[in-house]
């Protein structure tokens, strides 16, 4: 199974990184795919060295690393990456296009499958940087309240499946989470926001709540390997009706199907998420 790293997955190794590398000193930087910086090797090297980590931090699929004085490395992994921890005496990946390690001789390693980015910036550029100054609000952040979440609905045309793995409305959801939500909000994904009652909103609301904290709580994707290079406890088994077409609904046992909306797969019952 070829996933992205969601939210989940992302603010598990967000967490992970923040306990072991909080407080660190950048001793060192090996890049060997240099089109995964926003600058030189050379220049990258040169402004990271020495720098410490302030704290580690997730908006939707990005991972916000605060360097000290006033730097941010912003990572985003892309497909089927992995991004590792080792410490000294640890045998390192053997394949890997980044490796950053600290004075203590800790640090991490990342191996890109597809695209990726490791991006320096200055934290006063944060908000010009173009791939994540307009992420929407992570559905599990403090900020993002019923109130905000019904602000954004109204004056949206489009279906609710495109509308939630928009990153620019709510940062964090994609393709895999996307399925379970709508079916435990007995929502069609074709369905188009105008149409939503009172009631559909709320109870949506909290389907993503739930979907997204019960998965890291399982520590994410069972395809997917955490800072630790362990993987999380959450198989397609555990699945509401995301990748299970023919299984019966877990509700009323129609057999699940797999339908194409736009450019992307949905898995529904089309009993319970009919489309009104
Ligand atoms: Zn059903």
């Amino acid at each position: 199974m070829i996933t992205v790293p969601e939210l989940p997955e992302i603010t598990v190794i967000a967490g992970q990184m923040n306990k072991e590398i909080k407080g660190k000193r950048i001793a060192d930087i090996e890049v060997k795919q240099p089109k995964n910086l926003n600058m030189s090797v050379q220049e990258f090297v040169k402004t990271a060295k020495r720098k410490i980590v302030k704290s580690v931090s997730s908006k939707g699929k990005w991972l916000f690393i605060k360097l000290e004085p006033t730097y941010y490395m912003l990572i985003n992994l892309g497909m089927n990456a992995n991004l590792l921890y080792f410490t000294p005496n640890q045998k390192l990946p053997e394949k890997y296009q980044f490796k950053l390690t600290f004075a203590d001789k800790t640090g991490f390693t990342i191996q890109f499958q597809w695209f990726g980015y490791i991006h320096l910036l200055q934290e006063k550029d944060l908000n010009k940087h173009k791939l994540t100054a307009h992420l929407g609000i992570s559905p599990i952040d403090e900020e993002f309240t019923l109130e905000h979440f019904k602000k954004l609905l109204p004056s949206k045309k489009a279906g609710i499946k495109s509308f939630l793995i928009d990153q620019k409305n709510v940062a964090g959801i994609g393709n895999v989470y996307v399925q379970d939500i709508l079916f435990k909000a007995k929502l069609h994904p074709n369905r188009k926001i105008s149409t939503l009652s009172e009631k559909e909103i709320n109870v949506l609301y909290d389907a993503i709540q739930s979907i997204l904290n019960r998965s890291i709580q399982l520590g994410g994707l069972a395809y997917e390997k955490d800072f630790y290079g362990q993987k999380g406890k959450l198989t397609i088994n555990e699945f509401l009706v995301g990748y299970k077409t023919g299984k019966p609904c877990p509700t009323c046992k129609t057999p699940i199907e797999k339908i194409k909306t736009g450019s992307t797969s949905s898995y529904i019952c089309s009993k319970c998420q009919a489309l009104k």
